[in-house]
């Protein structure tokens, strides 16, 4: 990405797209609120998402499974007993983290002895404030530097009571750590009167189970025949042990899922090819709704890291402004989840074939990818800067299907009667299909460079010229070049871009 993750956070917040929650009482880490602009875009990606999976295919239908559920899904799942990151303490500050996102280095005082482990955060400085750390941890013990480091990626490798974590490169002091230990990252909740054990349940921490769960009723109440595809956009909760990098890891989210029910099959080549096709049908979505290319990568999951059901697994990694991350998750993951439900509720899940008569459980394809991280990347792949007549500007250059306004409808001028009235029909009509910002204020070049700013791809204006002969000035964001055209020409030029 172009831009540092401060530029994003500050276009943001300035412009209107993501607040942190509960500024007003010095925030609540881990959530954000989506403001004029953020709301508009967010939903743009979800219609892309929905038209592109559900409503222009045949083989997929929709679905909204409640956030809150039997918890007995969640046993059935596997998610009580084992949906949980290692934990450890900062002794001293009572900070918490997530071990496997801590940087270890093993300290040596200047004779080569060892003294102990560092670790911190990762982050674009790590190396510099390990060192500091080291020099601290070397103090503390008494023993003589200049530390030696080198780093140990694995947190098993350490043996926690040698730990020293600095919180804070900016403090430099360590702290010590408590041994890793599974943190259940479900948020629990009761439900109805009772307050005692019975009435815990969960808010789901993936939407996937709410269609694995409606298998049945799905089959039963429509005419799908596998292969086919059960697609839910919903919120998701995660009790994040250290939210951060903004919007990319927070506690509250949301997912867009799809579960692609295939026929079994043992022949690798074919459930190989059945799950590449939908990593290369979910990369080209993403270069299709304006996520740059060049910032998009694929990785595969190594067989040993695979979830011991999973066949496969490749992330759809993107390169955000503090590193390659995951933006999607696509796994083959058998028959698992079916077959955990149908064993627990004694329910089947069988599907019949209605030709062969064969019976069998599906298995599944599942792409999955949050919405915010998908947010993300589209705003950091339209983030740009440029120089148009002498006069530098930040634009978003967002594709038009999600930009949060499409078209600004500008009268030349505020004070011709007949120039605001044409402007202001024109901006009606717009208004029916798109979300449309009429601007009056200012000098044209200011109101161009606020569009800009918001990311949105036209501008006209009305001009005195409007009223002899009818049309209005098209400007394009991206290339600034202008063009007369009639509004039934723009009305259709906008409809067609923006599809
Ligand atoms: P990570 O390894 O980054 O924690 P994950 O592999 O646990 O992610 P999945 O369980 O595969 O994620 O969830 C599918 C998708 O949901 C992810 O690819 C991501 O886009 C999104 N997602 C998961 N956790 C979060 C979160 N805490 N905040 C925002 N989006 C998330």
């Amino acid at each position: 990405c172009k831009k540092d993750m401060s530029d994003i956070v500050s276009l943001c917040k300035r412009r209107g797209f993501v607040y942190p929650s509960s500024e007003i009482y010095s925030g609540f880490a881990g959530f954000f609120d989506y403001g004029p602009l953020g709301v508009e875009l967010r939903n743009n990606i979800k219609r892309a998402w929905w038209e592109d999976m559900v409503q222009r295919r045949d083989d997929v239908v929709g679905l909204d499974s409640s956030i809150i559920a039997s918890p007995r899904i969640w046993e059935a799942s596997g998610h009580v007993a084992g949906f949980s990151d290692p934990m450890v303490d900062c002794k001293e500050s009572k900070q918490r983290f997530r071990a496997d996102q801590l940087f270890f280095a093993k300290v040596a005082d200047g004779a080569g002895a060892h003294a102990g482990y560092v670790s911190l955060l990762e982050g674009a400085d790590m190396e510099a404030a390990a060192a500091k750390a080291a020099g601290a941890l070397l103090k503390k013990l008494k023993r003589d530097g200049p530390a030696q480091l080198s780093p140990l990626r694995d947190f098993t490798e350490a043996d926690p009571s040698e730990y020293a974590l600095v919180p804070s490169p900016a403090t430099g002091e360590p702290g010590t750590l408590t041994a890793p230990r599974d943190f259940n990252l479900m948020f629990q909740t009761s439900v109805g009167a009772m307050t005692d054990g019975s009435s815990v349940a969960y808010l789901r921490p993936e939407t996937a189970q709410g269609i694995f769960t409606n298998f049945k009723n799905v089959v039963s109440s429509t005419r799908v025949k596998v292969p086919f595809g059960i697609a839910q956009i919903g919120k998701a909760f995660r009790n994040e042990i250290t939210p951060r990098n903004f919007i990319f890891r927070s506690r509250e989210f949301e997912q867009m899922e799809l579960e692609y029910f295939i026929k079994p099959t043992d022949v690798e080549e074919e459930w190989r090819a059945q799950h590449a096709a939908w990593v290369e049908t979910r990369l080209a979505w993403h270069i299709g709704i304006g996520i740059d290319p060049a910032l998009l990568s694929i990785e595969q999951h190594k067989p040993d890291k695979l979830a011991h059901y999973a066949r496969a697994c490749s992330d759809i990694m993107f390169k955000f402004p503090f590193g390659v991350s995951e933006l999607e998750g696509c796994a083959h993951r058998g028959g698992y989840d079916l077959t955990q439900h149908a064993s627990a509720s004694g329910k089947s899940a069988e599907y019949t074939d209605e030709e062969t008569k064969a019976k069998y459980v599906p298995h599944v394809i599942e792409p999955s990818v949050g919405v915010d991280r998908c947010f993300l990347a589209v705003l950091c792949s339209a983030y740009a800067e440029d120089v148009v007549n002498g006069e530098a500007r930040t634009l978003l250059r967002f594709h038009p299907r999600v930009a949060p306004i499409k078209v600004g409808v500008f009268p030349l001028v505020k004070n011709n009667e007949q120039i605001m009235e044409s402007a202001r029909e024109l901006h009606k009509r717009l208004q029916r299909r798109h979300n449309v910002a009429f601007d009056a204020a200012g000098n044209i070049g200011r109101r161009y460079r606020r569009m800009d700013e918001a990311g949105t791809p036209f501008c006209v204006t009305v001009d005195f010229q409007t009223l002899e002969d009818g049309t209005v000035t098209l400007r394009d964001r991206d290339s600034t070049a202008q063009r007369r055209v009639s509004p039934d020409e723009l009305v259709a030029f906008v409809a067609d871009a923006c599809e």
